[in-house]
């Protein structure tokens, strides 16, 4: 397409046309052919032209002009969208014999023998960045979500206007009224570089790794910051569209509507070509601006897909490939001992930085000294670091070989590095505590638990806030932080005014919190996420709400109720042991933790209480009153997945095997729980059976 360069002011509807076409035309050309013909000044030139025409003639403009990436953030920005179609998850396949495995999976499920055709598969980079949805109304973009919990998720559309690689406006007219595709939004690593340079020079604190920081940058409040990161898409499905026979055709579609489609996608024929498409890219995905985590294999036929459907929530018809983890060496300079909440004292080593799969890592964790003389790891030592995921970095081992005799066996501190009291080891426990319930660490650790995404969730009360309120003796228990004002806020170091008013109307909007979250900030010893969940459960089940009473009052009540809970109450409890029972009114027996819940009280905390009247049932679902342990690795499901899976089935997710515990399902490398679950006769599920019980099957 030639390029208008003369303005032409006797029609400016058709200039405006022009422009926009020209300019739309210059992203398609760079984004989706990866074939840029306009320069950067060009591009600037034309769009100042066309934001100027636009303000001088306001009938002409139009949302899906290419000046409108950058908006004000209207104030649906997160506001929750339920996904018409779920955003699936895929299995995963670790190594060649899994993808055989898969390979042999949907051979079968389409009643495949040793003669017939190889499957024909589309085999796609993974990308390590944020999914997130586009719709489409006509050929104009709508509304942009992320992924969410896969069935709601939230509506960034402000942001992801300003990614020039979305398109705002369709090249043709889409299959049907609407549309809508599937992508993954990244940060190409070199304006990662760029930006991390940038921050440097500000005196800023760095970012450490493109993956989260994309994710951010997504997810944030005002969408000139998203249009100053430079972001990027691929997309890599439509949803919807009737008629399209296969992905690869869904795919070519999806270019000739303008989408970014990443060119490195392949069909390929059998299972030893998708090997060797993995083996491949293994190697030189190391050499593109991205970074990817793996490789995303689909079969490509769509009546293929359709016959081989679904287990639970993943697809028959695709797995995710997952890279290796990856090791570096360095250096380990030192070794230095944290407190935690709970007292226990955390070796961490501080490495030499170095990059691996995209982040920048300084410090790793060493678990306790048992590990650490398992591995006889040595400061000074050179050491293999590894990282897989979002798994923290993990020391593997020291490379001997490196060692020239200045090496030095490190010891456990016989105190606590930060109140100085001396460290104790409980029978049978390899972890080191720090005793003293008034040590300063543990209550800084206390304290961020309680304000926390488990706890009361309070965005913005994090490390460097709830540090500094600490030492000026302002947050002292809990409910301090409720009585704080703006001006306190103010008063911090590195705040300002904006950000003192965001956190104390974050702080306001916390009062009011579901039951099992404010159990759970509590911080009880032995008292997790599912055991705060059960104890609510209960504690709402002992105490109907009354006609007329307010939420504030019902709260007294429950908190009075758990107050009184003896130990052998709580232990019939479904979901709770004796130690745990024990725990639990050993702590509300405590003055001191009685007049921290009540403070919680008197500074207007309240639980979301239920309807007056309501009788709350005991769990239903297939799982109801069961008890099920995960260990291992699963194919289908995180293991935070598989828990909830467990949960919204009306089933307990238990941490550890007991004589209570109804099943134990086993993934890949199952641990101890498996000896100890045959020891005690729990019945063993793998996958399948696991998926069979869930939709409500017999195990
Ligand atoms: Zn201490």
């Amino acid at each position: 397409m030639p390029l208008p360069t003369r303005p032409m002011p006797t029609d400016p509807a058709a200039r405006v046309a022009e422009l926009r076409a020209a300019l739309d035309d210059a992203n398609y050309r760079y984004y989706v052919l990866d074939d840029p013909t306009l320069e950067d000044a060009a591009y600037d030139r034309m769009l100042r032209e066309l934001t100027e025409l636009e303000a001088a003639h306001p009938e002409l403009a139009s949302p899906d002009s290419p000046t409108q990436r950058v908006g004000a953030a209207p104030s649906t920005l997160f506001a929750e969208v339920r996904h018409e179609f779920p955003m699936l998850s895929l299995g995963n396949a670790f190594g060649h014999d899994e993808l055989r495995e898969f390979d042999a999976r949907v051979r079968k499920g389409l009643g495949l023998g040793a003669d017939d055709p190889a499957v024909v598969y589309v085999c796609e980079l993974k990308i390590d960045g944020l999914a997130i949805s586009l719709r489409y109304d006509g050929r104009s973009f709508v509304r942009g979500a992320t992924r969410g919990d896969g069935s709601t998720g939230e509506d960034v559309t402000p942001n992801l206007r300003t990614v020039r690689a979305i398109p705002l406006r369709l090249r043709d007219d889409p299959p049907g009224e609407t549309l809508e595709v599937r992508g993954e939004v990244f940060m190409p690593r070199g304006a990662f570089v760029a930006l991390n340079e940038q921050l440097e020079r500000e005196g800023k604190p760095l970012y450490a790794n493109a993956r989260n920081t994309a994710a951010g940058t997504v997810r944030q409040k005002a969408p000139a910051v998203t249009a100053g990161r430079r972001l990027s898409v691929w997309t890599y499905q439509v949803v919807g569209v009737p008629g399209l026979a296969s992905h690869s055709e869904s795919l070519k579609l999806m270019r000739e509507l303008g989408f970014p489609v990443n060119p490195h996608a392949r069909r390929v024929e059998g299972v030893d070509a998708v090997i060797e498409y993995v083996e491949e890219w293994a190697e030189a995905r190391k050499d593109l601006d991205y970074e990817t985590d793996g490789i995303v294999i689909k079969v490509d036929s769509v009546e293929q897909e359709q016959t081989l459907g679904f287990v639970s929530r993943a697809p028959r018809w695709a797995t995710a490939y997952k890279f290796p983890a990856q090791q570096v060496t360095t250096k380990l300079e030192e070794i230095e001992v944290y407190v935690g909440r709970t007292g226990a004292l955390t070796p961490v080593a501080h490495v030499t930085p170095i990059v691996v799969g995209g982040t920048t890592v300084r410090n790793a964790t060493l678990h306790n000294i048992d590990e650490i003389r398992r591995k006889d790891l040595r400061v000074g030592d050179t050491v293999v670091l590894q990282r897989a995921g979002d798994v923290i970095p993990e020391v593997v081992s020291a490379v001997l070989d490196a060692r020239d005799g200045s090496e030095t066996v490190w010891e456990m501190p016989s105190a606590c590095p930060v109140c100085g009291t001396a460290a104790v080891r409980e029978e049978g426990e390899v972890v080191w505590r720090c005793p003293n319930p008034w040590c300063p660490a543990q209550r800084i650790g206390g304290l961020l638990h309680f304000t926390g995404r488990g706890g009361m969730d309070i965005e913005g009360a994090g490390y460097a806030v709830v540090n500094q309120l600490a030492e000026r003796e302002l947050l002292r228990e809990p409910a301090d932080i409720f009585r704080l004002e703006v001006e306190t806020f103010e008063g911090l170091d590195r705040y300002a005014r904006k950000s003192a008013e965001n956190l104390f109307a974050a702080i306001q909007g916390a009062r009011r919190r579901p039951l099992a979250r404010i159990l759970n900030s509590l911080g009880i010893r032995h008292v997790g996420e599912q055991t705060a969940i059960d104890l609510g459960n209960w504690l709402t089940r002992e105490t109907t709400r009354l006609d007329g009473e307010d939420e504030a009052a019902w709260t007294r009540r429950v908190a009075d109720r758990l107050c009184d809970a003896s130990a052998e109450e709580l232990t019939a409890v479904f979901g709770i042991g004796k130690v745990v029972a024990e725990g639990i009114a050993g702590y509300f027996a405590d003055e001191h933790t009685r007049a921290t819940l009540q403070h919680l009280l008197d500074a207007g905390v309240v639980a979301e209480a239920p309807e007056p009247g309501a009788t709350v049932e005991a769990s239903e679902g297939p799982l109801a009153g069961k008890t099920l342990v995960v260990t291992g690795t699963l194919a289908g499901f995180s293991r935070e997945g598989a828990e909830d899976a467990i949960r919204s089935a009306g089933g307990h997710a238990g941490g550890s095997v007991s004589a209570k515990t109804d099943y134990l399902v086993v993934g890949e490398k199952a641990g101890s729980k498996l000896g100890r679950a045959e020891k005690l006769g729990v019945p063993v599920l793998d996958e399948e059976a696991f998926r069979r019980l869930l939709d409500g099957g017999g195990a």
